[in-house]
């Protein structure tokens, strides 16, 4: 089976993690500070804090912004769970926009529409996560505009993106988003096993992520109630997590970013092939949004079902059964039981729905040959050609 994703480790990428074996720390040691200053460089950031997985970067960045009981949090409908469900650790409510038919990405048009409602009925959003879909970042132009009207905090869960570009700047910079959100999963851009981190120019947010992601401790006489009891002190002032990354797994995330633009290179070489020859196939394929350069983390086409014999269950089987390992992403999360809960249900989010009806995330990762490309291609090839209707 040809994945649709996977991690590309080397020897020098073991040697990193046997180096931290051996050194004196597993976990709080200089590798994290290292790992976290090299991202914060390479994305133009002034500071980085890296945490266990991107999940608990979601969580204690919507804490960090404030997010609470009473407060909205708005997001796409097209991403992967946590985007949503961490406005829910925070005892917040939930809300989607709609995504844009060309880049599947949040619309920023529909963002404007329904803000203007919710201003209306006074239940304007503390918090939008800007999903960075298959890598490409929204107008993210548009949604800093919106922030700046509306007064909500933005979060750009870039999951996808580390590496991305948009206007000019590298996806981190700051300039948009208040807080940037990258994961380190192994089917993502770079891995640390688990791993996850939030950028921000902030350093107030910075301070008070560092303390949520351990305990909600202090070891700063500053932040204390009353004066340090001896070099041993340290307060908690607020409930925190044990949400650490360890040494082994930064010292894998800094060799990793060693190769990060060998990675995007090839993923922007396989993007570009894909583009080209599956061009006159029943397929919609990804359009490029101006402003943005996609890491590529997926790979995703919208099968025509209309001009099909078949339908988009079976082209996917059809393709598993070759041997091609295809995925979808994403079941929209309003239609989960768990938000369908919460009032959500079929029709709420149609071009979300419409999507998924016809998403197929095609294999991409760094190590892909040309050779894998074209079966995958040939593959599909034979499938809707045989099924094409018109
Ligand atoms: C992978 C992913 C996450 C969660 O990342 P973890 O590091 O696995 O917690 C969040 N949002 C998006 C869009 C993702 O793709």
């Amino acid at each position: 089976m040809i994945p649709y994703g996977r991690q590309s480790i080397d020897q020098a990428d073991i040697d990193a993690v046997v180096e931290v074996l051996r050194s004196d720390w597993l976990t709080q040691g200089p590798s994290i500070e290292r790992f976290e200053a090299t991202m914060a460089a390479r994305c133009e950031a002034g500071f980085g804090v890296a945490v266990c997985n991107a999940t608990a970067a979601l969580h204690i960045a919507c804490l960090a912004a404030g997010l609470g009981e009473g407060d909205w949090l708005w997001t796409s409908p097209n991403t992967f769970l946590a985007s949503a469900n961490c406005g829910r650790y925070c005892g917040a409510r939930v809300d989607f926009v709609d995504i844009d038919p060309l880049t599947w990405n949040l619309d920023a048009h529909a963002l404007a529409a329904k803000l203007d409602t919710a201003e209306r009925e006074g239940r304007l959003p503390k918090v939008v996560i800007a999903v960075a879909f298959s890598g490409q970042s929204c107008d993210m132009r548009a949604i800093r505009q919106l922030a700046q009207r509306y007064g909500f905090v933005v979060i750009e869960d870039a999951s996808h993106a580390v590496g991305a570009r948009y206007a000019g700047r590298p996806v981190g910079c700051g300039e948009y988003a208040d807080m940037t959100v990258f994961s380190f999963h192994p089917v993502k851009i770079i891995t640390t096993g688990e791993g996850g981190l939030v950028l921000t120019n902030r350093p107030e947010l910075a301070e008070r992520l560092r303390r949520l992601r351990s305990h909600g401790m202090t070891r700063d006489p500053a932040h204390m109630d009353e004066p340090s009891h001896g070099p041993w002190y340290y307060q908690q002032v607020e409930l925190g997590f044990n949400y650490r990354i360890t040494d082994i797994q930064a010292a894998l995330g800094l060799s990793q970013l060693n190769r990060l633009d060998g990675f995007l290179a090839r993923r922007r070489e396989l993007a570009a092939r894909y583009q080209t020859l599956l061009a006159d196939l029943p397929l919609s394929l990804p359009t490029a949004q101006t402003q943005a350069e996609s890491a590529w983390h997926l790979y995703v086409v919208r099968v025509q079902v209309q001009r099909l014999s078949i339908s988009h269950r079976e082209v996917f089987e059809r393709l598993r059964a070759a041997g091609i390992g295809v995925n979808v992403h994403y079941i929209p999360v309003h239609l989960q039981p768990y938000y369908r809960d919460q009032g959500f249900g079929p029709g709420d989010f149609p071009q979300a729905e419409a999507y998924y009806g016809e998403a197929i995330s095609l294999p991409l990762y760094p190590a892909m040959t040309d050779e894998q490309q074209d079966e995958v291609i040939g593959q599909l090839r034979r499938l809707l050609v045989d099924a094409r209707d018109d």
